[in-house]
């Protein structure tokens, strides 16, 4: 039994009781308290970008703490998130031209809901459905849960989560279904915003799907005058392989959600980029109209200081050119896996890697994950299958002999587990 009194997130502690402690975290790894290093191979839950402290990062939030602190960002401004704002415009998909701060991804989801529907309230034609694809995540708030997908996670709550509309999946080859029920639900005239994971839907397994796919959910959303709302508090910062997901469908969002590597994985901050349109139907004398959102650390000066310095390290250091290293290193090693015939699918999308294991049963809460999370653990890694889906997501400094690393424990749990019943 742990004398601790932390309640940690997503555990079962009468299955989990004890928790080791990180010491310190330095490049891809997790240094544990004996000195052990453990390769972080999911980025401490997709957070971590370019590695653990990365040192130009480290220097900007020192050098922020000898000036600020936080700073009401409902009376004053400050450079951090002047200077921020600026940058994200001008690297995001063109026609975001205002920012708006939060803390989390969650957040960040939760004020595109609430401008999307004030968006339509505010010219006067009330809208308030939300249509969302099958399988999605998009945060663990009641109006987030209310978007994502329903299950063993949120049962309890299902009573306080509100109803959406569902386009289903666009499995390879029945694409045209999605993009069916999408155009049947939008000529309802109901709908405010289709908010959608572009490209990969992250916590719903890994799930990909195509750029022209996505590139058709704008082009229905548009015709229909239904806002975009693109999440991309997972996809964001080069997991996919660009800048953003969205970059590969060469399409723009009416709302655009980033967070996790926004500060290179560092500190928390979340922000949520609107059309001039959506900020010109909040813009009134009328009082009324006011954006009534706020988080008490909006825009944390320390945080925009982290996004700053992640920004430039995005203009100075060849991170593309290591995001298509990784990109190749996947592509190859996974269709050494995909020849394991456990293997039901292999999938990837830029630094993401993902493989589906045939097992009797799939879903979270598969027996398979504790098993394999332990396994990994072990052979020094931090590795945490979703059900039947192990993936890597490692941040960018990963080294080749990480990688071997990774896919050599994965190719040995492949051959223990494969085919395990649950
Ligand atoms: C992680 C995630 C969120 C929620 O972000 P938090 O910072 O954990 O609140 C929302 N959407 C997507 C796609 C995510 O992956």
């Amino acid at each position: 039994m742990s004398s601790s009194s932390i309640w940690h997130p997503f555990t079962q502690h009468a299955l989990e009781p004890a928790f080791g402690k990180i010491a310190a975290t330095e490049g891809a790894y997790l240094i544990e308290e004996s000195g052990r290093r453990v390769l972080d191979a999911i980025s401490s839950w997709w957070v971590i970008t370019h590695g653990h402290r990365h040192p130009l990062i480290v220097q900007a939030v020192r050098h922020a703490l000898d000036r600020y602190d936080q700073i009401i960002f409902a009376e004053y401004s400050h450079e951090p998130a002047e200077e921020l704002a600026d940058e994200l415009v001008r690297i995001s998909p063109t026609g975001l031209e205002h920012v708006f701060f939060s803390d989390s991804g969650s957040t960040a989801v939760e004020v595109a809901l609430k401008m999307a529907l004030g968006h339509f309230h505010n010219l006067g034609m009330p809208r308030s459905r939300i249509v969302v694809m099958a399988h999605s995540y998009h945060g663990d708030t009641i109006g987030t849960m209310s978007a994502g997908e329903r299950g063993v996670f949120n049962a309890a709550y299902q009573p306080l989560l509100f109803s959406v509309d569902t386009i289903p999946f666009p499995v390879a080859g029945q694409e045209q279904a999605t993009l069916d029920e999408l155009e049947r639900l939008c000529r309802s005239g109901e709908v405010a915003a289709l908010l959608v994971e572009p490209l990969v839907l992250g916590a719903g397994g890994m799930k990909t799907y195509s750029a022209t796919l996505l590139a058709r959910l704008r082009e229905i959303t548009s015709h229909y005058d239904v806002l975009l709302i693109a999440d991309e508090v997972m996809t964001g910062w080069g997991r996919t392989g660009s800048l953003f997901a969205c970059d590969q469908a060469g399409i723009s969002p009416d709302i655009l959600c980033l967070s996790k590597g926004i500060t290179g994985g560092v500190l928390p901050l979340a922000v949520t980029l609107a059309s001039p349109d959506i900020f010109a139907s909040h813009y009134s004398e009328d009082r009324r109209r006011t954006f009534f959102h706020s988080s008490s650390y909006t825009a944390n000066p320390i945080a925009c200081a982290a996004a700053v310095a992640n920004l430039q390290i995005w203009r100075d250091e060849p991170v593309m050119s290591r995001l298509d290293w990784i990109s190749g290193e996947h592509d190859r090693r996974l269709v050494q896996l995909s020849k394991l015939t456990t293997v039901a699918e292999t999938r990837q999308a830029g630094t993401i890697a993902a493989i589906e294991l045939r097992v009797s049963e799939g879903g979270y809460l598969a027996e398979i994950g504790p098993k394999l999370r332990r396994f990994f653990r072990e052979r020094g890694l931090l590795i945490r299958p979703l059900g039947n889906v192990i993936y890597l997501m490692p941040p960018y400094c990963v080294t080749e002999r990480d990688l071997d690393l990774a896919y050599g424990a994965m190719e040995e749990a492949i051959r223990l587990f494969g085919g395990a019943r649950p």
